[in-house]
């Protein structure tokens, strides 16, 4: 019997009508013939409630009591979506991160799983039982509650689908999949049918919030055949309507450009006449790892006078006021911005065309934006821009790349799914 993850996000289980709409859909793919497992999100606004209340006590909390509160959330949606599945005489069950043996790290607030002991799970499953999991939710080797990160629970969710074997991990949202950029942008968006997990991975990392990006990684590593789609449609997974994440292989006509994305959560630091000396870099990046903080674009610009330089990287506007305060003494004058945004294109394509390039700039000149670094990898141009310039410059480089009207949905090939087996 295939078995099949289905994760509801916070939108998808908002209130009670939408638990019982979520329940439904569960219900259906278990009348086709497959055993189910849940996963799912706090009610939406929940989870952003509990941190503004731990936040409103004291901004310099300890991060276990903050886990202890957050997780919270879905616990309550776990427990209302089984009561929602038995009042249709489906066996569920309920199951926080520790009881569904979610072990991870110590890192309270951004713990990663390490291990799932899903015995006891497999036991229940065997029984017929549906387990409804508290998704975000893990607990450290000593018992501790822990929490995964925001939007955790897509992680959860594959890391189950992983753990039991799963034959595919669908993730309901409040959008019916990936577009080529968003829509709220750009109404000329288009759904994505299929995408690699390579370009999902840079879509993810710089700003389509679709789903969080270690449930990517993870789906990657393992294998998982990955399904984003709306829980708000009245089709269920097995009719694959959404975006399927494949391997790159997979995808037999390779395509330019799959996208467009944006992050606005973006900050710039410049530290201004630094030394231009060897070792400088690592004496600037060791503060700000030591703090946990990831930077991106590093820019350093060639020494006029042979002595000093300026440094610029980006961060997540997040992380500004502790990367700062971090790098105390790393510089004379450290200048910073936050109203700067990301905007790049990503397309798996780019690897044989190095157009693409020219065709981004040239768009970005044509729109008159002002470009302040630019960063590449293999399948992905990022720009910085003026945040107040950043959706433009999504509206310029999707219709450059002609994203807009080109059946961009590449064919597939050996997109086997085993459900009905
Ligand atoms: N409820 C958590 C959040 O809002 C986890 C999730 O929804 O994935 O970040
Ligand atoms: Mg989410």
């Amino acid at each position: 019997m295939p078995t099949i993850v289905m994760k509801f996000g916070g939108t998808s289980v908002a209130d009670l009508q939408r638990i019982e709409n979520a329940a439904d859909k569960v219900i259906r793919e278990i009348v086709r013939g497959n055993r189910c497992v849940v996963v799912v999100s706090a009610m939406s606004g929940v989870t952003n409630q509990l941190v503004s209340w731990v936040n409103s006590l004291t901004p310099d909390y300890d991060a276990r009591e903050y886990d202890a509160v957050v997780a919270t959330g879905e616990q309550v949606t776990a427990g209302l979506m089984a009561i929602a599945l038995q009042k249709h005489g489906i066996k569920a069950r309920s199951w926080q991160g520790w009881q569904a043996g979610v072990i991870s790290t110590t890192a309270h607030g951004r713990a990663r799983i390490q291990d799932i002991e899903a015995e006891r799970l497999e036991r229940a499953l065997a029984k017929g039982e549906v387990p409804v999991i508290a998704g975000f939710q893990g607990v450290t080797a000593a018992g501790r509650i822990t929490t995964l990160g925001r939007g955790g629970s897509d992680t959860s969710a594959v890391a189950f689908a992983a753990a039991l074997n799963a034959d595919r991990c669908d993730i309901y949202t409040d959008v019916d999949g990936v577009y080529t950029t968003d829509p709220r942008i750009c109404k000329d968006a288009r759904k994505i049918s299929r995408i690699s997990f390579e370009e999902m991975l840079e879509m993810a990392s710089v700003g389509a919030k679709v789903l969080q990006i270690r449930s990517v990684e993870l789906a990657m590593k393992r294998g998982i055949k990955l399904q984003v789609l709306s829980s708000l449609e009245d089709k269920i997974g097995s009719d694959l309507p959404g975006t399927l994440l494949v391997k790159e292989e997979d995808v037999l006509e390779s395509h330019l450009i799959s996208g467009v994305s944006c992050s606005k959560d973006e900050a710039k630091i410049t530290l201004v006449g630094v030394r231009d000396m060897p070792g400088f870099a690592a004496s600037m990046v060791k503060p700000l790892a030591d703090a946990g903080i990831n930077i991106d674009m590093i820019v350093q610009n060639v020494t006029a006078d042979g002595n000093a330089t300026d440094m610029t990287f980006t961060l997540s506007s997040a992380d500004l006021h502790k990367a700062v305060k971090a790098l105390e003494g790393v510089a004379d004058k450290v200048m910073t911005d936050d109203k700067v945004a990301k905007v790049s294109v990503i397309g798996i394509g780019m690897k044989a065309h190095p157009e693409v390039a020219l065709t981004a700039f040239k768009a970005m000149a044509d729109a008159n934006i002002n470009i302040m670094a630019i960063s590449t990898s293999e399948i992905k141009i990022s720009m910085l821009v003026s945040e107040t310039k950043a959706d433009d410059a999504v509206r310029a480089l999707h219709s450059a790349f002609e994203l807009d009207k080109v059946e961009k949905t590449p064919q597939i090939l050996k997109v086997k799914h085993k459900e009905g087996r």
